[in-house]
């Protein structure tokens, strides 16, 4: 076990002579295997703020070990996923790369998960409910949250019956 462990290490740093299809995995894949992916998120992707609640779905993946970001992403949005991985208890790295189809966050294995689909889409949320200053919403806002992404939506509460008896108004539609 040991000595497989050894092993990976040295083909996850390229130390030996790793063919060359494998670099250029390597280098799409944040430094990683494509067999060790769980989820990987591009440039684009990774900067989104609907992204951050997509990335903690799959960090709760028992099999997710190592949290990778892209070293081109900006440093508030970088500490975010830092905070994140220690949170839920995973090891995170960032990488430097310059490669243009290198990733922008992946999220890996240690070993071989052969995962098919590691890609996924991220819909952006509409304006209304972004930067808002708390996360209380109207029972109409916070179903068409729910129904446009629920992941999103858990970030965000209903304003209960209570709420509503003493006047706490919807911070979207300000209702
Ligand atoms: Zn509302």
């Amino acid at each position: 076990m040991t000595d497989k462990t050894e092993l990976e290490r040295i083909l996850e740093y390229g130390i030996s002579g790793v063919p060359q299809i494998k670099a250029d995995e390597k280098r799409v894949w944040l430094g990683e295997f494509r067999e060790r992916v769980i989820l990987g998120l591009t440039m684009e992707q990774a900067v989104m703020v609907e992204a951050f609640s997509v990335v903690k779905r799959f960090l709760k993946d028992p099999k997710s070990e190592i949290l990778i970001v892209n070293n081109n992403i900006p440093m508030d949005i970088v500490r975010n996923y830092m905070v994140l991985a220690r949170e839920m208890d995973k090891e995170y790295k960032s990488m430097a790369t310059d490669a243009k189809d290198a990733m922008g966050l992946v999220i890996v294995s240690r070993s071989a998960v052969q995962y098919e689909n590691v890609l996924v889409d991220i819909e952006p949320i509409p304006d209304k409910f972004k930067n808002l200053t708390n996360k209380d919403l109207c029972g109409d806002c916070y179903d068409e949250l729910v129904e446009l992404n629920p992941d999103i939506a858990k970030e965000y509460k209903r304003i209960g019956f209570f709420g509503k008896l003493i006047g706490i108004p919807c911070n979207s539609c300000e209702k």
